[in-house]
């Protein structure tokens, strides 16, 4: 009558088994497939900001995870959030005192969060005055190998990399033509010790520092307008990085000789020609080519 006891119960698929046997091929496969990234955020926060300031902040982190959205979707960016102080007895910390651990379903997640996302962005600036150091990590579980994921700014069409001759300075620059204009005024002479610099001048937000902010020195001078011009270089190896001029605040004028390419730019234009050394005109001849 009764057909409960009946049913025979079922037989283990043969994957378990096997799952004690082969666990570490079945692992780096699945993880390698994952696009998951975890963003990891270690912060080391000034000795003078007030407990308010530090609740508010820390309350603002954690409503990132349901106030940052999905552009298209309209989803949490954020999947999963971790966050607490260190407590770690160990003595590895730096100085950093709190840590958060985040999940995104990919890195085009991730750059969306870190690049435009507008709460993310004004969460950013707000925290920006309590901390004084930090420490960022991003990994795929288990991918061991591989190069950094690219700067999402280098998507752009006529973004180049920049570096500095150390490299300890890193940045972007988006160029609407491949060229450069060469100025031959005295001061671009008596900074760069050449004949002439080269430079395109292009919009403030075109140009992003990407790695050792910290490392950019400024050197401001009044220009000819008497309005300041502050230059921007590597402290470390000194190279001249981008200026700014109080005269034009929405452009820079950044290296272009600089930037990744640079050396394949044809000269289009120069500037201050009155101020060209004359032997700069024959040097092609001079050399022979
Ligand atoms: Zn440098
Ligand atoms: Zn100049």
């Amino acid at each position: 009558m009764s057909s409960v006891s009946s049913s025979p119960s079922p037989t283990p698929p043969s994957s378990i088994a096997l799952s004690g046997t082969l666990p570490t091929i079945d692992t780096v496969l699945l993880n390698t497939m994952s696009e998951t990234i975890t963003h990891i955020v270690l912060f080391k926060y000034k000795n003078d900001i007030s407990w308010s300031d530090f609740e508010a902040h820390f309350a603002s982190f954690m409503a990132l995870k349901t106030k940052s959205l999905h552009p298209v979707t309209g989803a949490p960016l954020i999947k999963s959030l971790k966050a607490g102080k260190n407590r770690s007895w160990e003595s590895f910390n730096k100085g950093m005192t709190h840590g958060f651990v985040l999940e995104f379903a990919s890195q085009e997640d991730l750059d969306y969060y870190l690049t435009t996302e507008s709460v993310h962005l004004q969460f950013s600036r707000d925290a920006k005055p309590l901390i004084e150091d930090s420490v960022v990590v991003d990994i795929k579980d288990g991918v061991l190998f591989g190069a950094p994921a690219e700067h999402p700014n280098l998507k752009v069409p006529g973004t180049r990399k920049g570096t500095c001759h150390c490299q300890g300075v890193k940045w972007t620059a988006k160029l609407d033509k491949a060229e450069h204009v060469l100025c031959h005024c005295s001061t671009c002479q008596k900074l760069g010790g050449g004949p002439y610099s080269c430079n395109q001048i292009i919009p403030r937000e075109e140009l992003s520092i990407v790695a050792g902010q910290e490392n950019v020195g400024v050197y401001k001078y009044k220009g000819a307008s008497g309005k300041f011009v502050s230059c921007y270089f590597c402290k470390t190896c000194t190279s001249h990085i981008y200026h700014h001029q109080d005269v034009m605040p929405e452009k820079v004028i950044v290296r272009t000789l600089l930037l990744d390419g640079g050396e394949k730019m044809p000269a289009t234009g120069e500037i201050f020609a009155e101020g060209k050394l004359g032997w700069v005109q024959e040097i092609k001849n001079s050399l022979g080519n």
